[in-house]
């Protein structure tokens, strides 16, 4: 299926690695100009450079940190009116309910709630004023069902998930659509933060706790980025034009749910 998104320009955040390097590949591979960021410019650059070489594409490339305005501020000058926006941040630290001060609660809420919104509220009027454009975030299945050791995702992605809520069904008669794209589980260095601390605590080796990790799923077995981004790409597709503030889960079915 062609996509009908060659030639637009997309900023893809946190995209070195991981979920946003699959979002920024799929992009590419449908002609989609990028603009990438990561805070680490090594890992950027290698990665910037391999989707040119691949794809032929052209990918500008921000390093820093985005959850601060000036990165932000590069970012949106070097995409020069972005057609499509992939949100994405690093994930907050595992723990339980009584660890959490306030101090992290704003840096969750900086990362994973207030900087998608501020990129929206930057990049919407440009994509409103040509009749076109759209937004995915990466939020996380957390929001559909919590994860106990995730509370600081648990609560910034529910509180970005109601600001695209009510958001998605404003901008959506200008052209423009915003969804959220809800991953589970996926192979990336994430998911061994997340799994390390597990397998330390039952004196199992990383393997054998992502190996038990995956029986919990009904795939058996993790995401790949591959097919992340692939999902990511059709919501960014002339085709989803009608798919408006929906969360996507991309869990493999691990979020056990009717609806
Ligand atoms: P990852 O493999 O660790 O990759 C994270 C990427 O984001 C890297 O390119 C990293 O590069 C960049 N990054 C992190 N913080 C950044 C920041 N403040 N500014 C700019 N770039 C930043 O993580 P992932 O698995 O792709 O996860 C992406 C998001 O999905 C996270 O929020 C995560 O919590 C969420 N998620 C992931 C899973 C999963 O199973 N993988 C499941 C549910 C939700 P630098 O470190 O160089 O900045």
């Amino acid at each position: 299926m062609d996509l009908g998104i060659s030639g637009k320009t997309a900023i893809v955040c946190a995209s070195s690695k991981g979920l946003g390097l699959g979002c920024a590949q799929a992009l590419a591979a449908e002609g989609v100009n990028l603009v990438m960021n990561a805070r680490g410019a090594e890992a950027l650059e290698a990665s910037a450079a391999a989707i040119r070489a691949d794809h032929g594409v052209t990918v500008a490339t921000v390093s820093g940190d985005i959850t601060t305005e000036d990165v932000r501020a590069q970012v949106i000058e070097a995409a020069g009116g972005a057609d499509i926006l992939v949100n994405n941040a690093g994930g907050p630290p595992p723990g339980i309910w009584s660890d959490w001060s306030r101090d992290d609660f704003i840096a969750a809420f900086d990362a994973n709630m207030l900087t998608p919104i501020a990129l929206m509220q930057a990049v919407l009027p440009g994509m409103m004023g040509k009749g076109w454009g759209r937004i995915v975030n990466i939020t996380s299945q957390s929001v559909k069902a919590p994860v106990p050791q995730l509370g600081l995702s648990n609560t910034a992605r529910t509180g970005l998930t109601g600001f695209v809520a009510g958001t998605a069904r404003q901008v959506a008669d200008k052209g423009v659509t915003i969804n959220n794209l809800l991953p589970g589980i996926h192979a990336t260095d994430r998911a061994d933060a997340l799994d390390g601390p597990v397998a330390k605590g039952a004196g199992i080796s990383l393997d054998e706790a992502r190996a038990r990790r995956a029986q919990t799923i009904p795939t058996r077995r993790y995401g790949t980025i591959e097919e992340f981004g692939a999902a990511c790409a059709f919501l960014c597709s002339v085709h989803a034009g009608f798919i408006v503030g929906q969360n996507l889960l991309a869990d493999g079915g691990a979020t056990n749910a009717t609806i």
